[in-house]
């Protein structure tokens, strides 16, 4: 594997600081867990990341990042050589920070996808990729939103012309609201799922992290307002899959569902810092434990 450079790009695992994923840890969940994995997150150096989806996950999406922004990378030369090749400044110590076999698997995902969808204006033009919108923009995104602070980080942005959209929609496998699909903008957010899931489409559909990112971008570019969402899912088979879900404008009742869903967290977050919920499923998620209780912090009462 080639050996990582001296020099630094940020790694965004999963989600920007006050997004989405920060809110929803304090609904429905163990408010303990949630206060005790903040803390953590906020003073532990960051680790090498082991073999986990996650893991995967924020490996596949750095190499998106790359094929976006125009770097060519191959299944041989990985990422480091194809961003090396597409900025000479740019700063790599990416293969430090995942066990190799993550690294490996990404890879061979990525390689599925490109093979599949070679053109880099794929999902239209790209006019920005990991794009942040967190400060010049926070006021007009707070309101639109309903609630501050609200930071986000798209994974893509694009313009989609006739000719891009025709190619597309006969490229792609699609779901969702093809009723929608007309050229103009649109935000593209990549999955990595380890397997089909027969309601993937309605929880998309439904996703409250979309609602928030289309209303946030739209406040805070109303001269390119998106036409929807397009989930760019990816699914980790043997034969890697890929499957495009459309996601239209937030409605009435999605806008009210994260209007809740943010009443719930900051009452949770600010009234009960420290409840503790201890039940099978937040002491013992699927295929795991909480790790608060292996490491002896919380004895799940
Ligand atoms: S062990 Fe259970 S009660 Fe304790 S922090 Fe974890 S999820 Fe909450």
């Amino acid at each position: 594997m080639t050996k990582a450079l001296p020099i630094l790009h940020t790694i965004h695992q999963g989600g920007s600081e006050w997004g989405l994923s920060r809110y929803s840890r304090w609904v429905g969940g163990c408010n303990r867990k949630a206060r005790l994995d903040e803390e953590a997150q906020q003073n532990e150096p960051p680790k090498q990341m082991t073999w986990s989806g996650a893991a995967v996950g924020t490996a596949g999406h750095l190499l998106m990042e790359h094929h976006f922004k125009g770097a060519a990378i191959c299944r041989d030369a990985g990422l480091v050589r194809a961003a090396i090749e597409l900025d000479k400044d740019v700063v790599l110590q990416h293969t430090d920070m995942f066990e190799e076999r993550v690294w490996n698997e990404a890879l061979r995902l990525f390689y599925a996808f490109s093979q599949s969808f070679p053109n880099r204006d794929h999902f239209g033009t790209p006019i920005g990729v990991e794009v942040a919108l967190d400060s010049r923009e926070a006021q007009d995104i707070a309101r639109a939103v309903g609630i501050d602070p609200y930071t986000l980080r798209l994974d893509l942005v694009t313009e989609m012309g006739e000719r891009q959209l025709d190619r597309f929609t006969s490229a792609h496998p699609l779901d969702g609201a093809l009723e929608i699909l007309k050229p103009g903008f649109w935000i593209v957010d990549h999955k990595f799922y380890a397997r089909h899931n027969m309601y993937s489409m309605e929880q998309s559909l439904w996703s409250s992290q979309f609602t928030a990112y289309q209303l946030a971008w739209n406040a805070a570019h109303p001269d390119k307002p998106v036409n929807g969402v397009i989930q760019n899912t990816i699914h980790k088979l043997k034969t890697p899959a890929f499957k495009a879900t459309i996601i239209p404008p937030p409605s009435k009742a999605d806008k009210a569902r994260l209007k809740n869903l943010f009443t719930i967290a900051v009452d949770e977050m600010t009234n009960r810092p420290d409840r503790a919920v201890p039940s099978i499923n937040n002491c013992f998620p699927f295929g795991g434990i909480c790790r608060w209780l292996k490491e002896g912090v919380c004895d799940g009462a």
